[in-house]
Order: C-alpha cells, then structure tokens, then sequence
C-alpha cells in the first residue's frame, strides 16, 4: 500500500515533463493516488495528453487561474468524477520576462499586479473553490515556492514579491481552513531547469551557486520535490500546515 493510497488530487501546472507539477504527480501516482491534470490553452492540451496517459490521469480540462468560470467549472467536474477532493497541488506562476533582469526597481504597475494575481491570488481563489470538496474529511493544499521570497536575489525580482505574497497566503489560508481540517503548505524549491525557470537571467549562475555552497553540495533533485509532496499529501504530514518546507540541499540555511 502507498501513503497516498486512495487520495484524489488535482494538480495545476503541468507544462511538460519537465514541471515540478508532473514530478508531484508521477510520486503522486507511485505511491497510489488518483490524480486529475488541467492545462493552460491547446498548445499545453497536446503535451499534457501524453503525459497524463503515463499515469492514468483524468484531464479535467483547460484552466487559466486568471478566468473565475474556469475556476469554478474545473471543481464542478471533479465533484462529477469523485464527488470529492483530498488534495490540491498549485504549481503555477508568471512574471514577464522582461521583469525578470536588471532592475526590480523598473517593473510596470500592470506587470506587478499580474505576476500577483497569477502567482499568489490564484491559490486563493483555487483553495475557496476546493473548500467545499474537502469538507467531508480535510485535505491538502501545496504550492511550490523560491528562497527569493524571503533573500533579495538577483533577477528574480517581482517574481521574489509574489513568492512572499505567497507564502503570506499559504499562513493565512492553514489559519482560515485549519478547522475544517484542511492543511495548507509550500515547497521552496532549490533551482531546476524547468519552462518557467528557464525566464530567469542568470538562472546557470543561480545553479552553479547552489551546488557549490548548499551543505549537500549539489542541486536539488525533481524527484525530491516530488516525494516531498507526497509526503504533504499523506496522512504522515497530518501535523502539518501553514509551512514552507525547504527542498533545497540545504542551500537556504547558509550564512556565506
Ligand atoms: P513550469 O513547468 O513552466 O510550470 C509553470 C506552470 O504555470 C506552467 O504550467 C504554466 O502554464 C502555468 N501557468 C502560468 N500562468 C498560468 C495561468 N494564468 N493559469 C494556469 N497556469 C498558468 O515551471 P515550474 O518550475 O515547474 O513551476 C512550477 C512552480 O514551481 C512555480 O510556482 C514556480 O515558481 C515554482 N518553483 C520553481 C522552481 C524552479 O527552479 N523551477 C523553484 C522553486 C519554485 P504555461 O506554460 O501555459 O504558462
């Protein structure tokens, strides 16, 4: 029997094979979950399928976390298909790319809101709608995050303020849900090569340097990630919530 054995997730922000979202789902799915995929637009439909068939993975169809209709109508489909949900994973998150160089100091009023809102409001808005699909027994709810929220990086700028913001939710939401039984928990991810960190300038040096000052002296693994949120989905977790757990070899805990 996996730890995750009968769970039922929805998991937002598969891109690729290469996604933090597809490593939750392809651990998810291992250790005997039930898993529901979304996608963002046709393009993203095409990879997902594939990806999806790996693992036996329902497709509940398109979602952009900006539009609320989808909101609502992708949880109105996973009540069809399991009348309930144990476990939502948001793995999604934009800035543009020109805000992500140079100076923080230049990003547009219109480029901060959006990075926000599709960052970090988004889990908000995904976690009200899932609440009446968790009431029967609790669940989980996870994000992924960066140490840019909480240390001035280089580059990541606005990216850093939307990650504070969300780790600030993920606080607030655990308060609000905790007495339905419902935990609510972020990963701060170590840096990998994904789409969305591919945006970042300077993303090799940001490797090169985690590997060689993180006290296991390498980068983090997907997989580690992805056991990681199995482990929040889990009934072993069950104490947890309203935490940002570090995947990340260790990196963040260095003074120099
Ligand atoms: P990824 O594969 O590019 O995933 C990012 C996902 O966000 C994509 O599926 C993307 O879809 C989706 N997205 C963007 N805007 C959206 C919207 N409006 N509605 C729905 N989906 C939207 O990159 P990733 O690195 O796995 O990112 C997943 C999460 O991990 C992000 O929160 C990221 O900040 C976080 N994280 C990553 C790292 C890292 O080093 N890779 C480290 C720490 C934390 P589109 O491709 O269609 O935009």
């Amino acid at each position: 029997m996996g730890i995750a054995d009968g769970k039922r997730a929805l998991v937002i922000g598969v891109a690729n094979d290469h996604s933090l979202a597809w490593s939750i789902t392809q651990e998810l799915h291992r250790h005997g979950a039930q898993i529901a995929l979304t996608y963002q637009g046709e393009a993203l439909k095409k990879r997902v399928e594939p990806l999806a068939q790996q693992v036996g993975a329902h497709i509940i169809g398109e979602l952009d976390v900006t539009v609320d209709e989808q909101i609502e109508s992708t949880m109105v489909k996973v009540k069809a298909l399991w009348g309930g949900l144990d476990m939502l994973v948001h793995a999604v998150a934009f800035a543009e790319r020109e805000d992500l160089r140079d100076r923080f100091l230049n990003v547009s009023r219109k480029n901060f809101s959006r990075s926000l809102e599709i960052s970090a409001y988004s889990l908000v808005a995904l976690a009200r709608a899932a609440e009446p699909l968790m009431e029967a027994a609790g669940g989980s709810i996870l994000t992924l995050t960066y140490l840019g929220a909480v240390r001035a990086l280089p580059n990541y700028n606005v990216m850093g303020v939307a990650k504070a913001a969300l780790e600030c939710t993920v606080r607030y939401l655990a308060q609000d849900l905790g007495r339905r039984k419902i935990r609510v928990n972020a990963i701060s991810a170590g840096p990998i090569k994904t789409l969305a960190a591919r945006g970042i300038s300077g993303l090799g040096d940001m490797l090169r340097s985690h590997a060689e000052r993180a006290p296991l002296q390498r980068n983090v693994e997907v997989g580690e990630v992805g056991s990681t949120g199995v482990f929040l989905a889990s009934d072993a977790s069950s104490g947890i919530t309203g935490e940002t757990i570090y995947v990340d070899c260790g990196y963040n805990i260095m003074g120099f």
